[in-house]
C-alpha cells in the first residue's frame, strides 16, 4: 500500500502540467478551466467615448434563431441558395455571452436581463436587484442618464412592461408585478417609450391609473400611428403604444403584419428623431417575439422575425453612417429558446429552408382565427384547404409539401382537440412533448414545416446556449471574445467612464 501511494505521489510530481492531484487525491484534468462569470479577464479602454448607443436585444435569440435565417434569406433569394449574413453579421466585432443566473443554468428573461443592463447577476424573475431583494442594481440606461445626461429610449415588440425592457429601469422581485414595473416605468424619466401596452395579471393593483402617473412624471401618452408621426422634441417624454396590439398586446409578428401597421424599424427611427440631442441617447431595442415564436416551435415565425430584427438595426447602421466617429451598435440576444436545431433526425443532413416561406400565418393567429372555425366539425375540405393555404401542406401531387401517411395522421389526431374547441386541460406525459401549451394542430402544422425544411425543436422553452455578440463602431473593440453577459453592461460603462 505504502508503495502504491509512493508511486501515486512520484506521477503527481513528475506530471504537474498534465495532471494536477487535489486534496481529495483524484487526478484533475481541467486545472486550467476558469469560473464562467466570475474571472472575467479585466478589459481596459482608452479610446473616446460613443456619442449615441444602440444596443439591440433579440429575446430568445441565439447562434440558431440567427443561423436559421440566414440560410432561409440565402434560400428564397436569388443566388447561389447559400446562407448569406445578415447585416449585424457583419459587424467588425463579435463575441459571446453565456447567461446563467444566480439560481439556474437556464436563464429568464428578467435574470438576463439584468445581467445586460446592470452588470450583475440575479436571481430567475428578479429585475434590477440583488438576489437577496435588498439591493436596487442601477443599469446603464439610468447611469447615462444621471451621470452624462443623455437621453434614454426603450423600444420593445412585446409590452413595455415586459422583462427585458423592464430590466432598464425597475428593481422589482417578480416580473410578473406588472403594475408595480410600469409604475417604475413612469418613475424612470427615460424620454422615448415605444412598443407594446402593459400586460395585465392577476398581480394588477386595481388602483393604477396610467393617466394619472403619465400626469404626475410628464408624460404625453398616443397610441395611434398618426399621433405618434407627429410627435416632436417639443412633446417632451413620450410613451408610444402600439395601434393595433395582438392579444396579449404586443405588436403584430412580422409575418402577419399588414399594410400600413409600424414595423419594429418604424418605433426605432422616431425614436432617433425624439431623442437626437447634443448630449447622445442611449437606445435599448428589444425584438421580444422571436422568444414567445420560439417558444411555440415555429421556425417560419422565428426566421420573420429576425429579419425584422434586422431591419430595425439597419436603421441604426444608417444612422452610424451620418455620425461617423460617434456611434456604436451592440447586437445580441438574453437566451436561447426552444433549443432550435439546424438538423433533424429525419432529414439527416439535408435541409430545404425555403419550405418555409410556405407558411404564410404565424402559429398565434392561425390559433386565434382558423383554428376556433373548426369547433364541431369534421375534418373537411374547408379544413384541408386551409392547410394548404397557410401551410403549403398538400395531400397529393408531388413535390416536398406532399403529406406523407404518418404526418396526416399527426394532424387528424392534433385535430381533435380543435373540433372539441378545447386545448387539453389535463395533457398526458406524451401530450406535452408533442404540443407544450399550445393548440395540438397548430404544433404538429408548424412541426411538419419545421421537419420537412430540415428543423427541430428540443425544448418549449427557454436553453443555456451562450448568445452572440455583434458590435460596430466606437468601442466595439471591447466586445471580442467569450465572456459573461454581465461584461456587455461593465464594458460599456468604461467605455463611457460612467460609475
Ligand atoms: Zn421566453
Amino acid at each position: 500500500m505504502k508503495k502504491l501511494l509512493a508511486l501515486l505521489l512520484a506521477l503527481c510530481l513528475m506530471l504537474p502540467v498534465l495532471v494536477s492531484c487535489g486534496n481529495d487525491g483524484q487526478a484533475n484534468t481541467t486545472a486550467t478551466n476558469t469560473a464562467q462569470g466570475e474571472n472575467v479577464p479585466e478589459a481596459n479602454y482608452d479610446g473616446k467615448a460613443p456619442k449615441y448607443i444602440f444596443l439591440f436585444i433579440g429575446d430568445g435569440m441565439s447562434y440558431s434563431q440567427i443561423q436559421a435565417t440566414a440560410a432561409y434569406v440565402g434560400a428564397t433569394t436569388d443566388g447561389d441558395g447559400k446562407p448569406k449574413n445578415l447585416n449585424f453579421m457583419n459587424f467588425e466585432s463579435v463575441g459571446s455571452a453565456v447567461n446563467y443566473t444566480t439560481d439556474s443554468i437556464i436563464p429568464d428573461s428578467a435574470a438576463s436581463g439584468t445581467s445586460i443592463a446592470t452588470g450583475k447577476k440575479t436571481n430567475t424573475g428578479y429585475l434590477g436587484l440583488s438576489p437577496d431583494g435588498t439591493e436596487k442594481y442601477e443599469s446603464i440606461a439610468e447611469k447615462l442618464k444621471s451621470q452624462l445626461g443623455m437621453k434614454v429610449g426603450i423600444v420593445t415588440s412585446v409590452n413595455l412592461n415586459h422583462a427585458t425592457p423592464a430590466a432598464f429601469y425597475a428593481h422589482i422581485n417578480s416580473r410578473s408585478e406588472g403594475t408595480g414595473v410600469s409604475t417604475q416605468l413612469f418613475e424612470s424619466g427615460f424620454d422615448y417609450f415605444a412598443g407594446g401596452t402593459f400586460f395585465k395579471s392577476s398581480k394588477d393593483d386595481p388602483d393604477f391609473d396610467m393617466n394619472a402617473l403619465a400626469e404626475k412624471y410628464g408624460y404625453k401618452i398616443v397610441s395611434t400611428y398618426a399621433d405618434a408621426g407627429k410627435l416632436t422634441k417639443d412633446d417632451g417624454k413620450v410613451i408610444v403604444f402600439e395601434e393595433n396590439p395582438d392579444t396579449d398586446g404586443a405588436l403584430s409578428y412580422e409575418i402577419d403584419r399588414e399594410e400600413g401597421m409600424w414595423a419594429l424599424s418604424d418605433y426605432v427611427s422616431k425614436g432617433i428623431e425624439l431623442l437626437d440631442n447634443d448630449k447622445g441617447f442611449f437606445m435599448m431595442c428589444e425584438s421580444g417575439k422571436i422568444d414567445w415564436a420560439s417558444h411555440a416551435n415555429d421556425a417560419a415565425t422565428i426566421v420573420n422575425e429576425v429579419k425584422a430584427l434586422s431591419n430595425a438595426v439597419q436603421v441604426a447602421i444608417d444612422f452610424a453612417e451620418a455620425h461617423k466617429d460617434e456611434t456604436l451598435i451592440i447586437v445580441t440576444g438574453d437566451h436561447e429558446t426552444g433549443g432550435f436545431s439546424l438538423g433533424f433526425a429525419g432529414t439527416d443532413t439535408s435541409t430545404a429552408f425555403e419550405l418555409l416561406s410556405s407558411q404564410k400565418i404565424s402559429f398565434q393567429k392561425f390559433s386565434d382565427e382558423v383554428i376556433p372555425t373548426y369547433k364541431g366539425k369534421k375534418i373537411d375540405v374547408t379544413a384541408i384547404a386551409d392547410m394548404e393555404k397557410y401551410f403549403g401542406l398538400t395531400l397529393e401531387g408531388d413535390g416536398e409539401l406532399v403529406l406523407t401517411d404518418s404526418e396526416y395522421a399527426r394532424i387528424e389526431e392534433a385535430y381533435k382537440s380543435a373540433r372539441m374547441g378545447s386545448r387539453p386541460t389535463s395533457p398526458t406525459e406524451e401530450q406535452k412533448l408533442l404540443y407544450g401549451d399550445y393548440w395540438p394542430l397548430a404544433a404538429t402544422l408548424t412541426g411538419i414545416i419545421n421537419n420537412k425544411a430540415g428543423l427541430n425543436f428540443s425544448s418549449w422553452d427557454h436553453t443555456a446556449l451562450p448568445v452572440a455578440v455583434y458590435a460596430q463602431g466606437v468601442g466595439s473593440s471591447m466586445f471580442i471574445g467569450h465572456y459573461d453577459n454581465t461584461n456587455i453592461c461593465n464594458n460599456l460603462m468604461k467605455i463611457m467612464n460612467v460609475k
